[in-house]
């Protein structure tokens, strides 16, 4: 096992992380901006090393300094979490360099699978089924027609180096698509830094389920089942659950099979998701494998009983996985509600600004990830998400109403946050029967 881990991360992840590591008798080295100078969770570390101003580009994003933080702590291995550095195959491959274990893929297996258009192409080698649509880059708008006719319209364009949910059109006829594919490699060069778009076809009713899988070094992998993410804003999650309401284990099965061909067949070592959408046939298509821990993977940890961050960490340091498949049960219901620092009534705006009043819920089946205490500040720099708040019951039905109950014990004053919005739903009849699209929130929130 390692000695010493740096978080090259903020807020509530790097908070999960450090109680891995000292779970696992790991030292913990946090790095922070100066906008989190003041952040009480670098308490809880071993050492904080600031690495730079607020702006994530001169500090979260900056290589070179958080290299040179690892050096100074003189670590053995770097822990990216999610967002920031956690998908630069670069940031992999400068930790190698460094000899500096990279607690996730080589920057190889990350390549393959974290490029849209390169994973697509690895997932139909392995027998995971993919959307219908263009089999690599389009470049000509008269190929892209072409694919369109053939797969039939609606299509989305997107950026083979998107994410977070940018970078993304639908098209609904020829004029829109013609009109649109060189606009969308122009914003993806700029955003991405790559200009590479492809189409796919565009589902109107789909529900997104993403399956949990992880590897080792050994050639070994599994899955822990699926979670559902429909629950989304502007292709934002806002509710995850596991498992996926009424899904049967029959028919979701395969597809975590299918993953766990992909991972190994990719040499991936690690915590990974595929990420899928459902149409309402229940046929699957696979969208995209995250290479990375996933904000939502307490929902899988809940259900499963499997610690992902400790099984990245041990995985990493060269471990074999602790569990093989057939000891890996699903047990109850999980649901994530996240809660940002936004105001639902007015657009989403976000509310930095300090908590004067902080009063979590607690209690039977609820955990609560957040690096949030009274009189933390929300800085301005950064993702808006100031909480997660996880409840677990015996089966669906049980765990809204605990959700409901915990949402109900929630304050957070003056800032306004998604906490009320969440109560909302989870009295909103649809989201109880289950089943709800990826377009249902939106057309809510009209
Ligand atoms: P990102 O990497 O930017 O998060 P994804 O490919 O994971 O992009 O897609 C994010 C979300 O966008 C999906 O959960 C879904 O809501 C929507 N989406 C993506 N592809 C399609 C598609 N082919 N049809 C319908 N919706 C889609």
């Amino acid at each position: 096992m390692f000695n010493r881990i740096l978080i090259a991360n903020r807020g509530e992840i790097a908070l999960r992380i450090i109680r891995a590591c000292r779970e696992l008798g790991v030292e913990a080295v946090c790095v922070y901006s100066e906008a989190d100078k003041d952040a009480k969770y670098l308490r809880m570390a071993d050492r904080a090393i600031c690495i730079g101003p607020a702006p994530a580009k001169e500090s979260y994003l900056n290589i070179s300094r958080i290299i040179a933080a690892a050096e100074i702590a003189d670590v053995d291995a770097i822990h990216p979490g999610y967002g920031f550095l956690s998908e630069r195959a670069e940031f992999a491959q400068a930790c190698r360099d460094c000899k500096i274990e990279f607690i996730g893929p080589t920057p190889e297996a990350m390549a393959r699978l974290g490029d849209k258009v390169a994973c697509k192409n690895a997932a139909k080698e392995a027998g995971v089924p993919v959307f219908p649509g263009s089999a690599g880059a389009i470049e000509d708008p008269e190929e892209a027609v072409k694919i369109a006719d053939k797969i039939g319209y609606p299509v989305i364009i997107k950026a083979s180096a998107g994410g977070g949910g940018r970078g993304m059109r639908v098209c609904h006829n020829e004029g829109s698509l013609r009109s649109n594919i060189q606009a969308a490699s122009t914003e993806a060069q700029a955003a991405f830094g790559n200009g590479a778009v492809f189409i796919e076809k565009y589902l109107e009713h789909a529900q997104h389920v993403e399956i949990q899988v992880i590897g080792d070094k050994h050639g070994n992998a599994i899955h822990l089942w699926e979670r559902n993410c429909s629950m989304q804003r502007r292709h934002q999650k806002l509710i995850e659950e596991a498992p996926s309401p009424g899904l049967d284990r029959e028919t979701i099965r395969p597809v975590c099979e299918a993953a766990v061909r992909l991972i190994k067949q990719a040499k991936y070592h690690g915590a990974a998701t595929c990420e899928f959408l459902m149409d309402e046939k229940r046929n699957f298509y696979m969208l995209e494998v995250n290479t990375r821990v996933q904000v939502e993977h307490p929902v899988t940890e809940m259900i499963t009983g499997v610690d992902i961050v400790k099984t990245m960490i041990r995985v990493a340091a060269g471990e074999k996985l602790p569990y093989t498949q057939d000891q890996i049960h699903v047990n109850g219901h999980a649901i994530e509600c996240r809660i940002n620092a936004e105001d639902p009534d007015r657009k989403f705006m976000p509310q930095p600004g300090p908590i004067n009043r902080w009063e979590p819920p607690g209690g039977p089946g609820v955990r609560m990830d957040t690096h949030v205490v009274p009189g933390y500040v929300v800085p301005k720099f950064y993702d808006s998400m100031v909480a997660k708040l996880i409840v677990h019951d015996e089966t669906r039905e049980k765990c809204i109403e605990r959700t409901r109950r915990a949402l109900a014990e929630f304050t957070v004053e003056p800032i306004k946050t998604t906490i009320g919005l969440h109560a909302r739903l989870m009295e909103n009849g649809d989201f109880r029967k289950g089943g709800v699209d990826i377009h249902y929130l939106e057309r809510l929130l009209k």
